[in-house]
Formats: C-alpha cells, structure tokens, sequence
C-alpha cells in the first residue's frame, strides 16, 4: 500500500477522528463521550500448538470495545496484520453497527494472527480450537457475554470448531450453541448468513436509490439498472454483493480487483466465472474474459458509478483519493477509507456510504441466528403451515370467482402458487436484513438532509449510533 506515511492516520486514529468529528455536533456531557470512545477492555493471548515436530506460538487478541448492551458482538479474523490497534478500532466500528441496525450487543472484535493458507485444515483445527479454548475460559466466548462470527480470513468451518469446543468446555449449558454465530447450517447455524453482508450491501444500495434526494447528492439519478460497478475483493461480502448487484438488479460488474491484478471490461465481467477461476488459479491472472491490470489498485480509480471496496482497510487513503471517479463508494469492508481520503472525497462531493451501515447486513442475520439458538426452533416451524392454510381459504375462494366470471376475469397463472406457499427461513432471513436495513438508512438520511451541520452519511450515521449508545448508559444512570 502506498501511503503517505506522515498525514495519513492508523485506523484506529481514524475512527477516532471519525467519532470526533460526530460527537463535536452533539452535547454529550465530556465524560459520556470519552466513556463510549474508548475500548473498555483488550486481552492478548499467546498459546502453543504442537506443529509440524514443533511447538509453535501464535498471538490473538479479544477486544471489547463497549459493554452497554451484552453480549457483546463481533468477528475473528485470521490475518498476518492483525494486531492491538487494529482489533480495538474494529471493535469500535461493531459498537456502533450494532447501535445502527438495533442489535442488542455491545461491540468486541477477535483477531488471531497468521496466514491461515500456510497450513492445513487440520492444523488449523488444532490451532482454532486451542484459540477457543483460551478465550471461553476466560469468557470472551459465550452465549449470553461475548458472541463472535467470522470475518477476514474465517468462515463457517471456524465457527462451527469454535462452538464445538465451547461446548465440550460447557457440556451443561443448553445455550452452547449460541455461543458464536455463522455456524454451517448443519451446526446451528441459519440459511442465509453466508450472503449475510454480501446481501446487505444490496439491500443498501437499492434503499439509497430509494432516496432520489441522495442520488441527487452524488450527481447520478436512475436506479441501480445499467450503473457501473467496481469491486475489490471477490471474497464471501465482494461476490456476494457483485453477484446480485448484476443478476437481480442490473448493474454491470466493469472491474474487479485481486490480490494479484485487477480485471476490466467496461462491457461487464461474469463474476461467477471470475469466482471459479480465481478458485482454480488463486488469482485473477490468466482470466481470458476481460483486460488484466498488474497494479490492481489502480482500477479503484476506474470510471465507474459505484466503487465497492470490500477487502480490507486503508485502501483508499491519501495517495489515492484525488483520483478516485466514483461519484458512489459503498464500504463493504471495515474502514476502508482513511479519515484523511475520507475530508479529501467529502470535498470532491462524492458520497460514501459508511461501513458501520454498509457492511452490517452480516451481524444483523447473527443476531437472527443467536435468537433461533436461543430459542431452540427454526423460523417459521411454527406458523408456515398455518399461514398456508390461511391463504388456501382465498385462494378457493378466488378460484369460485374465477368460475362465476368466466372470461371478464381470471386468476394469473402462478398466483395461486406463489401466494399459497409460505415463507421458509431464508426468505424471512432476508426479509428482515431488508426491513433493518431500510430503517437504519432512513434514519441515517434523515439525519444527513436535515441537519446543515452534517454533510455526509458517515457523520450522521455516527450521530445515529452515538446517540443510542449514549441512550444506552444514560438508563444505566452513567
Ligand atoms: N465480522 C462481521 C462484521 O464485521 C460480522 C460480525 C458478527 O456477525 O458478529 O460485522
């Protein structure tokens, strides 16, 4: 990455910066506002794993950025950057995600540090289950006090070692399994959270071209039909949101940048294919389909509508920021934008849908699946049938109607199927990722187009979340 070292703050002093800049627009009692900006607690733990003929010891860190709401909530990345500062700044951003998108948690964030594709799946077993096993002995995993998921680097096979340790460590605790959420649906999990956050980028996207006021605000108008999108990082949240961005809402994917170049086709790349060759071939070299572009991180000043970000931090930063086109740029990563590109593309006018938002369709379906754990029942068990039953009523009775009116009227040929069939889990799974996200955006532009003093998302978006935390302590008589 090629940052001016000198201005450019860390992350952390960014959402720093970020959370001052909000909190200088609200009349917080100071020690209020130094009370929900700093991280409460931070645990380094180092342990041995037995490797290879060889003890090898790894670092990880548990953060637990605010306790206001328990149990607090967030990822476990698996990275060879990972370390304090960043894992603290990470779980500043999940105390305000979870305040924005009213989960009930706090905010926390885990972070192991290694590359997990130098080593076997089975040591990577051994080495997760040792890492769960020194965080739940001291709390930082369990049900009802700190709940991770994945993240960067960590996906269901993680979680479903993780919930299993727990519960050889608890073989009491009928809330085992609530103890950590992104589980393989095999293992408690629930359908739909692998496309969780990939799915909430969309659903965020279409609630801002919702909004004609705030299209307005980027200089673009139309829906998402025909707008050209380029994405970084074709990982679960990148393809995801690339894959239904295209087939359910028309947009075109014209970039998509890798670890090892970038593909370009201002004619629209398959993301599918692009996914399947990167799963061959490790990377995006090679793909025939589309120009490729060594210094990948050029294509994120491509000429494109919407620029998605969702690999990692401080890509965009001081030394790109000028030249990013994109009138759009929707974070599906976490922090993506440094705070210095942050002042630079506020004052280009480009809108910037902020990642505490953009990227929190993920631990909105954990929260859905924490509940379905603790309350031991899939959604909809219950009432499908009954629902169906209902709808049979109408269905008969329109059928009676269609008969009477013979040719003036006449049922549409699938109605009768699709209205009968009641709603399976996933389908309420992504009914309220939408429905929360919808409202959390409307609140967020609300605050955005009535206030002069607020002048882009992020800052009402902080506003939002700040003002709910502090809520939170003040019924604590904090
Ligand atoms: N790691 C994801 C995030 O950053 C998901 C967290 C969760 O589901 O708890 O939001």
């Amino acid at each position: 990455m090629n940052m001016t070292a000198a201005k450019e703050p860390s992350f952390r002093e960014s959402v720093d910066l970020m959370f001052n800049r909000a909190v200088a627009l609200m009349d917080l009692p100071p020690g209020l506002e130094e009370k929900i900006r700093v991280c409460n607690a931070t645990y380094t733990v180092r342990f041995g794993v037995r490797l290879r003929g060889q003890i090898q010891t790894f670092t990880g860190y548990r953060s637990v950025h605010s306790e206001h709401m328990e149990p607090v909530k967030g990822g476990i990345r698996y990275a060879t950057g990972v370390n304090q500062d960043e894992v603290e700044a990470l779980a500043a951003l999940m105390t305000y995600k979870c305040a924005l998108v009213e989960t009930p948690f706090g905010g926390s964030k885990g972070g192991l540090k290694i590359d997990p594709r130098q080593y076997e799946e089975y040591e990577l077993e051994m080495i997760t289950r040792r890492f769960a096993y020194e965080l739940a002995k001291r709390d930082l995993i369990n049900p009802s006090q700190n709940v991770p998921a994945p993240d960067m680097g960590t996906g269901e096979r993680e979680m479903a070692w993780i919930a299993d340790q727990y519960a050889r460590m608890n073989t009491t605790d009928i809330n085992a399994r609530a103890c950590v959420t992104g589980k393989p649906p095999h293992a408690g999990g629930i359908a739909g959270r692998v496309e969780a956050t990939g799915r909430g980028v969309q659903y965020a996207l279409r609630e801002f071209f919702r909004h004609p006021q705030d299209v307005a605000r980027s200089g673009m108008q139309g829906t998402l039909d025909g707008k050209k999108v380029v994405v970084q990082g074709l990982g679960n949240v990148g393809y995801h949101a690339a894959k239904f961005l295209n087939a359910e809402d028309g947009a075109s994917i014209v970039g998509i940048i890798e670890r090892d170049g970038a593909l370009v086709d201002d004619k629209g790349l398959d993301v599918e294919a692009v996914r399947n060759w990167i799963g061959r071939h490790g990377g995006v070299r090679g793909y025939a389909d589309g120009t490729y572009v060594e210094d990948g991180a050029t294509v994120l000043e491509h000429d494109c509508d919407i620029l998605i970000p969702a690999a990692m931090e401080g890509v965009i930063n001081l030394s790109n920021a000028h030249r990013i086109k994109a009138p759009l740029i929707i974070e599906a990563a976490n922090g993506p934008v440094t705070a210095g590109a942050d002042d630079v593309l506020r004052e280009k006018g480009t809108v910037i849908i902020p990642d505490m938002y953009a990227n929190a369709g993920g631990v909105t379906v954990s929260y859905f699946e924490w509940v379905k754990n603790l309350s031991h029942i899939r959604f909809g068990r219950m009432g499908r049938r009954q629902e169906e039953a209902r709808h049979q009523l109408i269905v008969d009775e329109l059928a009676k109607l269609d008969q009477h009116l013979g040719d003036a009227w006449t049922m549409s040929p699938d109605f009768k199927d699709k209205y009968l069939r009641g709603a399976d889990e996933l389908e309420l799974v992504r009914s309220g990722l939408d429905d929360t996200m919808r409202i959390a955006y409307q609140a967020c532009s609300e605050v955005w187009n009535s206030r002069d003093d607020v002048n882009d998302l992020r800052t009402a978006s902080y506003l939002v979340a700040i003002d709910r935390v502090a809520t939170s302590y003040r019924a604590k008589g904090l």
